[in-house]
């Protein structure tokens, strides 16, 4: 009988069939932990089991242009340094489907950082953050507020498009923050404006639906504390173009300018 599978089924069947007291334990583990994949860990957390076990050792994966290591996005002094190291990343599902990887743009000069959710169509041709319908949008939103795109930066939480600009999924999401917490800390924005309820929820952990939480300040734990306005997404707002809408999403970027010129004078 060949043993394949996890321990716990087999030992099920074992029990099952009445044999499982006549065969030691020790042995039924030692057949099926040959059947088990590799454990893929650090080095030399490896080394320290191979001492113990004998088992041999399979490498983490070593290409640090598609798996960039953290060390390396920990060690950039500068988002063109960020960029240039982590722009050939595979590390989730959504990296093999991309065209272009959009990294995030802009000025830190303002203090503004805005937050959406993905690349869309027109970005992952470009590379480049909300260029398109939506990016126009957000154009007229931040003129509303006597602002331009040159002035503020536009980041999303994944940096790869999803398909059929779907919602990245939770790894995903999570396997791509660290990047944007590192963008984060080299720009030490003084306000973030959350678009939509992704990055809220991806990056603060706030679980609320946008249409309840918008408009309420929210903060996000990093750098002593930065206050985060959550409100809709462009997308969003093209799709519901009513006046409530549009007054809502107009009085929340009133209230993130205000509190980043009141900042200026604090
Ligand atoms: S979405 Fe982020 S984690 Fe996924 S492949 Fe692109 S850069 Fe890497």
């Amino acid at each position: 009988m060949t043993m394949i599978g996890p321990f716990h089924p087999w030992r099920d069947t074992l029990h099952d069939l009445g044999v499982m007291g006549l065969i030691p334990v020790p042995l039924v583990r030692e057949a099926v932990i040959e059947k088990q994949p590799r454990p893929i860990m650090a080095q030399s957390a490896q080394e320290a089991v191979q001492e113990k076990t004998n088992l041999p050792v399979v490498p983490a994966p070593a290409d640090p242009v598609a798996f960039p290591p953290p060390e390396r996005v920990a060690a950039a002094a500068t988002l063109e340094d960020l960029e240039r190291g982590i722009q050939g990343c595979l590390a989730c599902p959504l990296g093999a489907g991309r065209i272009r990887f959009v990294f995030g743009e802009g000025s830190g000069a303002s203090g503004l950082l805005f937050i959406g959710e993905g690349p869309g169509r027109d970005e992952d041709l470009k590379g480049r953050p909300f260029v398109g319908k939506a990016g126009e949008l957000l154009d007229k939103m931040l003129a509303a507020i006597g602002l331009e795109r040159g002035q503020v930066y536009i980041a999303n939480i994944v940096k790869c498009r999803p398909p059929d600009n779907r919602t990245p999924t939770g790894p995903e999401a999570q396997r791509c923050l660290p990047y944007l917490k590192r963008q984060i800390e080299l720009l030490a924005p003084r306000v973030i404006v959350t678009l939509g309820a992704t990055p809220l929820r991806e990056l603060l952990g706030v679980q609320t639906g946008i249409t309840r939480v918008r408009g309420q300040w929210q903060r996000l734990e990093m750098l002593g504390g930065i206050p985060v306005m959550p409100t809709f997404h462009p997308a969003y707002v093209l799709r519901q173009y009513t006046q409530e809408v549009r007054r809502a999403v107009w009085s929340d970027l009133v209230a993130a300018k205000k509190w980043l010129d009141d900042a200026g004078t604090r």
